[in-house]
């Protein structure tokens, strides 16, 4: 072929406007095969081909080509210096050879089909001092590269750099994304069945919440178009206020909770290393989006190196700045991956990543690990956000606008589902709206059949729950778990915090009882702050009551904070997770030394609050006479309670099957802690879900429970249920069960009798 042929121009024109094609490409792939047939084509090379160098491996690997054998793409592989293209990328420069196989360097692969071109023309792929791959051309002819071609080839493959890194950088995080959750075949994937964790219904497009999604969102085509500093600065600016408005949205809605909760965003752009790193990228002249994705990937690099969870929690951050940055900076590709009305589908999810998506508008979740007394299903319930959880990893395989419909009652899901099945959720949608109608029935006051008084008091988690207790005559607050304000900040709340906080929980519910629980973190509420090295068995390990003993100034912090919200209320103090006789009593004087100090100090508070605690480890058992002398009153845990006496997580859906309420020897640990309460007069509630399930009603009654603390959304149905048992029938039911030892005998007496007259099922299972 004459040399005159080869139109250089064009080919530098082309090239220019190659990134344009990112539009057409069907892949990253097909994007760079897209190159090296155009390469070829003007040229007049048969071969073309674009190496990728990685430098973790410091391999080069065949990518893309145009003449060689197919199959070769991925496995040709090459290190740093090895053969003339490793060689030009070690060493930055072209090298062109007449008769490649002549020169030492030359490595052959066989089977390639590379044999018959001896002419040997390669260039690196680099911007500074930044490997990124090389591209190669052969021809059959010898001798036939020219200067005049090295010279071009050489600014056509500059010109390319930034696209090619580009692609090379999403491929990789695509490839990430991919090995990270291994996505198995979604054949025909019409239902799963998982178990209700909070309820509610939901109809809508399912959203895999995964790495990738927040790189999906990248306008491809656009992100080689060329912007300045300015577009960058413009586009932090934009991502600022929207975080901002996004927070002041949360803030407005759950004061208690939302203080800090895009606080890690927020912070990452003023952040001078991080804005640093992407600016001078800019500066040295990187385009800004592909800035943006460096900075990204280093960053959750770096923090994917420290194994633990608030790191983890961390890098889901920086992903999200990542991704509200790119979509300011090019505009949103397609609504597709707002999370606005979608169903999230995720593997896992940490307990504020509720409040993030309740305050982003998603309609549901489903969750594909985690357990339906998990803390994170605890928030989901306070913020009326509808989750299932599904040990069904192919839901990860759906597709963005797959259609959707949860059924939170039921924890099923239908995947695309029919007209039948839509209409049949519209209906229960109707029904639900009836009962809505029915809870407005309540009564203030709750009595079983035979007309002996129950106490129905509600679970806080948010301060946005009071609103439900009090519209269902909650006569109190029976458990408020202080540690949610504590979970979602950057740092401990001061005293000053806490007050503002529990004085509005006393204002809200005004002349009624109040339970603080002190902070019970640990398990699966860890604190980002706090938990830096991962504990083996965090159930077992530094949580809870241990924590605060421990870390007694915190502890006092907290203390002082209730006794002083408490002045002047009806105020109870109970401690989480008590083992031992010493571990209350020395709790207790902690509360003591609080209080004198506040006398001392002359601050106004709360002198004589019951103190009391929770009933969560079987261990108490045995010591629960010695407990009731000392403690004003008991509260059992039974999400905790029923975990350590069967040693079942409560938090892992693989063992769902075994945490069972009804065992043998829950029900009758109950039975042997309300009898030690009542001969101590000691009054003794339920507060764990338990309690809030209308199979156990009969038998709490029947052992003398007349205490419940549940979630308020549930207070009419268990009124309900309560005025439908007849007490004598209760206690009937109580000694026919303790006769009864295997699992199926002991549902079958529960079995109808105790059920829900309502039609709904409870959330709890
Ligand atoms: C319990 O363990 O039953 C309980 C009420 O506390 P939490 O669910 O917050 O652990
Ligand atoms: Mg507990």
């Amino acid at each position: 072929m004459p040399l005159d042929k080869r139109d250089h121009t064009k080919l530098l024109c082309d090239i220019g406007e190659l990134s344009g094609l990112f539009e057409d490409a069907l892949s990253l792939d097909g994007f760079l095969q897209r190159i090296v047939a155009m390469i070829a084509e003007h040229l007049h090379c048969p071969v073309c081909s674009i190496y990728l160098y990685y430098d973790e491996s410091q391999e080069l690997v065949l990518t893309a080509t145009k003449g060689l054998n197919p199959d070769s793409i991925g496995r040709v592989r090459m290190k740093l210096g090895e053969g003339l293209t490793g060689l030009s990328l070690k060493e930055m420069r072209p090298i062109c050879e007449r008769q490649a196989s002549r020169n030492p360097n030359f490595k052959a692969f066989p089977g390639i089909g590379e044999e018959q071109y001896e002419s040997f023309l390669v260039a690196p792929i680099v911007r500074g001092q930044t490997r990124i791959g090389a591209i190669v051309v052969q021809n059959s002819q010898k001798n036939y590269f020219t200067e005049e071609d090295v010279k071009v080839f050489r600014a056509v493959t500059s010109q390319l750099a930034n696209t090619i890194e580009t692609t090379k950088l999403l491929m990789s995080l695509n490839e990430k994304a991919q090995a990270a959750t291994p996505k198995p075949a979604l054949k025909e994937l019409k239902f799963v069945k998982g178990r209700p964790a909070s309820e509610g219904f939901a109809f809508a497009e399912a959203l895999v919440l995964g790495g990738e999604h927040l790189f999906a969102v990248a306008n491809r085509e656009k992100i080689n178009d060329p912007c300045t500093l300015e577009d960058f600065r413009r586009a932090v600016a934009a991502t600022e206020q929207e975080l901002e408005q996004l927070q002041q949205q949360i803030e407005e809605r759950l004061s208690d909770v939302a203080s800090l909760i895009f606080s890690a965003q927020l912070l990452m752009l003023k952040d001078k290393s991080f804005m640093d790193a992407i600016e001078n990228m800019i500066r040295a002249g990187v385009n800004p989006p592909l800035a943006i994705l460096k900075a990204v990937e280093d960053y959750v690099r770096m923090f994917q190196k420290i194994s633990d969870s608030y790191l983890r929690e961390k890098s889901q951050d920086v992903r999200d700045i990542g991704r509200r940055l790119l979509e300011n900076l090019l505009g949103k590709e397609e609504a597709q991956y707002d999370l606005e009305d979608k169903i999230i589908v995720a593997e896992e999810l940490v307990p504020s990543d509720a409040l993030k998506l309740s305050s982003q508008k998603v309609k549901g979740i489903i969750l594909l690990s985690g357990g339906v007394t998990s803390h994170l299903s605890i928030l989901a319930k306070s913020l009326s956000l509808p989750l299932v959880i599904a040990d069904a990893p192919e839901l990860l395989a759906l597709k963005p606008r797959t259609m959707v419909l949860m059924d939170a009652e039921q924890g099923t899901i239908y995947i695309e589902p029919g007209a039948d099945i839509v209409k049949n959720f519209h209906e229960r949608e109707d029904l639900r709206a009836r009962l809505e109608k029915l809870k407005k029935e309540m009564t203030p006051v709750t009595s079983t059949m035979d007309g002996t008084r129950v106490t129905l008091l509600a679970n806080i988690n948010l301060l946005g729950d009071l609103k439900a207790a009090r519209e269902f005559h909650a006569e109190g607050v029976g458990l408020y778990r202080t540690e949610f304000p504590f979970l979602v900040r950057s740092d401990f709340p001061t005293e000053e915090e806490q007050y503002v906080i529990y004085r509005k929980l006393i204002e809200g519910i005004p002349g009624k009882e109040v339970t603080f629980r002190t902070l019970d973190i640990g398990g699966d509420k860890v604190l980002s702050y706090f938990h830096h090295t991962k504990e083996e068995n965090p159930f077992l390990g530094m949580r809870s009551i241990r924590f605060s003993l421990k870390y007694k100034d915190i502890f006092a912090a907290q203390l002082r904070a209730i006794l002083r919200a408490g002045h002047k209320a009806d105020l109870k103090i109970m401690f989480p997770m008590i083992s031992s006789l010493d571990e209350f009593l020395e709790a207790r004087s902690v509360v003591k030394q609080c209080r004198d100090e506040l006398q001392a100090e002359g601050i106004a508070h709360h002198a004589n609050p019951a103190v009391g605690m929770m009933v969560e480890l079987p261990a108490v058992l045995e010591i629960i006479d010695e407990l009731a002398q000392e403690a004003d009153f008991f509260s059992i845990g039974t999400n905790d309670f029923i975990q350590y006496m069967l040693a079942v997580d409560r938090t892992n859906e693989k063992v769902a099957d075994l945490y069972l309420p009804h065992h043998p020897a829950v029900l009758r640990a109950l039975k042997k802690i309300v009898e030690a309460a009542d001969r101590h007069h000691r009054e003794v509630s339920v507060c764990g879900g338990m309690g809030d399930d209308d199979r156990y009603t009969a038998y709490l009654l029947g052992i003398g429970i007349r205490r419940f603390s549940i979630d308020p959304k549930n207070l009419p149905r268990v009124q309900k249920t309560i005025s439908s048992i007849d007490l004598s029938q209760a206690r009937r039911l109580v000694a026919d069960i303790l006769k009864r030892c295997r699992l199926p005998d002991i549902s079958k007496a529960l079995g109808s009798d105790a059920r829900d007259q309502t039609g709904l099922n409870p959330p709890y299972r």
